[in-house]
């Protein structure tokens, strides 16, 4: 495949994949992409409704990086799984509104961050009667269903996750015309790095009918985040403001990465949302090791916290911490994160 990068003048990915079939490495656009008779393919590893987003996430192998942090390494960085067109997508789909007991929410709550605001996973409501503390109390018992990853909704959301192959953006463009084709009321959501998202390509996938994207920005710092990912976020702190003008529904992700990414450069990340939108939703999530960083610890209770003031201080309204249960060990602890960020950022 050639690059859709190289060819607009911008550097190709750090996307070598390991390549089982061919025993080697290789381009991820040419061992998880393909094109058979004009249809476009990509390797799937799996396909369910995950929590906490209360969602049908597609996991893709093959990424556009190589993240040294990546927790989904597994499948991202080397070519794993099953060959699905645009047209198996949409049967998936189709599935799944058929499976589940469905929960409608509106274009503007297709993200993530909104999963919250209506089930925190808990099953109490199912498996005693009796809805928990923490229950925000919004949804009846029957829209509650058990999936893989645990008890909640199933939201008429569909988001692609996993490995990002948005410089070869073919593919998400007929999937998510066969989506909208099926029916207008799917939101269709992409997980991102952002770094194939060139103008070119926001115009193809707005045309097509992708309504939100998840970009995860990894680091404000350019030489940090090119040792964690291999290439330049230039263009990525770009994004925020070229999805919100093209209509896009948009939440942000950051993590702490002790000794990496800190509070400093997290407020640097909502300082550039905020002058965006400040209503932006913005997930900051614990780093835990994994892969090629697996002797850096998870950040503690007084990084996350500062991380969140810094993200409050540039003007953000919607922060969330992620990943409580790493920095969070006992109920001391969870009284002074509650006591600093509030219940509704938990
Ligand atoms: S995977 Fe993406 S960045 Fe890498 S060569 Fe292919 S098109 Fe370019
Ligand atoms: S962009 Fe995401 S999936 Fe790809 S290597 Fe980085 S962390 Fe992993």
């Amino acid at each position: 495949m050639d690059c859709t990068l190289t060819k607009h003048g911008l550097e190709q990915g750090s996307c070598q994949i390991f390549d089982f079939t061919a025993g080697k490495m290789r381009k991820a656009c040419d061992a998880s992409y393909k094109v058979k008779d004009g249809v476009p393919y990509r390797l799937i590893n799996a396909i369910f409704l995950s929590r906490p987003e209360h969602y049908l996430s597609i996991y893709q192998s093959g990424c556009n990086l190589a993240c040294k942090k990546c927790h989904s390494w597994q499948f991202s960085q080397n070519a794993v799984g099953e060959w699905m067109s645009p047209y198996d997508i949409s049967k998936e789909v189709e599935k799944y509104l058929n499976d589940y007991e469905i929960t409608f929410v509106s274009r503007e709550q297709a993200t993530s961050w909104h999963a919250h605001e209506l089930c925190k996973s808990c099953g109490s409501c199912v498996l005693h009667g009796t809805r928990s503390k923490r229950c925000p109390g919004v949804l009846g018992v029957d829209k509650i269903e058990l999936s893989e990853q645990g008890w909640g909704p199933a939201r008429n959301i569909v988001a692609f996750t996993g490995g990002d192959l948005a410089c070869q953006p073919d593919f998400y463009v007929k999937s998510a015309e066969s989506i909208k084709e099926l029916t207008e009321r799917v939101w269709v959501l992409l997980e991102t790095n952002g770094y194939g998202l060139i103008p070119d390509t926001l115009e193809r996938l707005q045309q097509a009918g992708i309504d939100s994207f998840w970009l995860d920005i990894k680091a404000f710092d350019d030489t940090i985040h090119r040792k964690l990912t291999g290439v330049s976020n230039t263009r990525i702190l770009k994004l925020p403001a070229e999805l919100k003008e093209s209509g896009f529904v948009l939440e942000l992700l950051s993590l702490v990465i002790p000794g990496w990414v800190e509070a400093d450069q997290i407020g640097k990340i909502a300082t550039v949302l905020a002058s965006v939108d400040a209503e932006i939703p913005f997930t900051i999530l614990a780093f835990f090791p994994a892969y090629k960083m697996i002797d850096v610890p998870t950040p503690n209770l007084r990084q996350m916290i500062d991380a969140y003031n810094a993200a409050k201080d540039a003007g953000l309204r919607k922060i969330k911490l992620g990943n409580v249960h790493l920095f969070v060990k006992t109920q001391e602890d969870y009284d002074v994160l509650e006591e600093h960020v509030g219940s509704e950022s938990v």
